[in-house]
């Protein structure tokens, strides 16, 4: 009782220097605090933060909590030493989740490219949606963009379609007239097109189909047996009619591709301006060497999803390198509309 009384007196007398020096430090906390984050941020927390340092602060993790809560326990059994240290890991520990690493990662690779794929697309002029191959303008929801597109989500003859169970007959070759040409490259913003000068046309079933332009999907949008390809190239060709007829080159990873390669160094660097290129192309270059082919009846595979479409789809894929690929990856990671209902749709192939 007596040595109580006597304590009594004493104790706060001892925590008041504590609790002042405690004060003190918090204070000094914050000011190291305040400038820190914008610094922390850049600087590496985590490099310069020694193992030691580490391995410290786990063995003193149980009682690392903040220093105002250090500041309620019992001030006397700490030392300032002690104090100290708890405030560097506390400033240390701030510190750390500050680099966040994920950040770093996603600026460079393919991560960033959907999000300016996504900025793109949402509103028009009018602020109506544009199309999309996600989010709210995504392949779902097409039909319902405008009054235009209604095929896209009513169509019974869409594509692309996964190419299976076909009848094996004899198929009539497909004429290719293809010759060195010139050509501009674009990009829609939802793929690279390449148009093609005049002089280009394919011969097929009695009809004379001019190629327009091609562009390509990635990954491929049509399946051979449920088999996904890396790319496909499409080949547009319209005849005197207005009839469109596509041929579908269908991309492997593997050697380097010549045409290819010719549109990559084309390139536009800005969106929606095709950039005449100099020299000429020669569509016989993509083309596989076996002419085999699967061949249906379908649809533009993009809004607004025109039916009496053509396709002709080459069995055999052609290569192209990974670096090729990757290239065509950082412009349009994903450009494939999903695989449609085949509704009962013949599909024939060459024998
Ligand atoms: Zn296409």
């Amino acid at each position: 009782m007596h040595h109580r009384s006597l304590a009594a007196p004493f104790l706060p007398s001892l925590q008041r220097p504590t609790l002042a020096c405690l004060s003190w430090l918090m204070v000094a906390a914050l000011c190291l605090a305040w400038p820190r984050p914008a610094q922390a941020r850049s600087t590496p927390a985590e490099k310069s933060e020694p193992k030691v340092e580490k391995s410290d602060k786990q063995s003193s993790d149980k009682s690392a909590t903040p220093a105002r809560e250090a500041g309620k326990e019992e001030g006397a059994a700490e030392n300032l030493g002690v104090l100290r240290q708890r405030l560097a890991e506390r400033l240390a520990t701030k510190a750390e989740p500050a680099p966040p690493t994920p950040k770093p990662e996603s600026r460079g690779d393919s991560k960033a490219e959907p999000r300016n794929a996504r900025r793109a697309e949402p509103k028009g002029h009018g602020g109506e949606l544009h199309w999309a191959y996600e989010g709210e303008g995504g392949p779902e929801h097409w039909g319902e963009l405008k009054p235009e597109y209604r095929l896209c989500a009513s169509g019974k003859r869409q594509s692309p379609i996964d190419i299976r169970d076909g009848i094996r007959v004899e198929l009539e070759k497909i004429q290719f007239d293809y010759q060195p040409s010139g050509f501009a490259v674009l990009d829609n913003g939802h793929t690279i097109q390449v148009n093609i000068a005049p002089g280009n046309s394919l011969q097929v079933m009695g009809r004379r189909y001019e190629l327009l332009q091609f562009h390509f999907h990635r990954p491929s949008e049509e399946r051979i047996n449920g088999r996904q390809f890396d790319m496909v190239a499409h080949l547009v060709h319209k005849d005197a009619d207005g009839r469109l007829a596509v041929v579908a080159v269908l991309l492997e990873r593997g050697r380097d591709q010549p045409l290819v390669q010719t549109v990559w160094n084309n390139l536009p660097l800005e969106k929606g301006e095709p950039l005449p290129a100099p020299g000429q192309m020669d569509l016989n270059q993509l083309l596989p060497e076996d002419r085999a082919y699967y061949t249906y009846m379908g649809s533009l595979t993009t809004p607004p999803c025109s039916e009496g479409v053509l396709w002709m789809v080459m069995r055999q894929p052609v290569q192209l390198s990974a670096n090729q690929l990757n290239i065509f990856g950082r412009l349009y990671p994903m450009n494939a509309r999903p695989v449609q209902p085949g509704s009962g749709r013949l599909i024939k192939e060459s024998q």
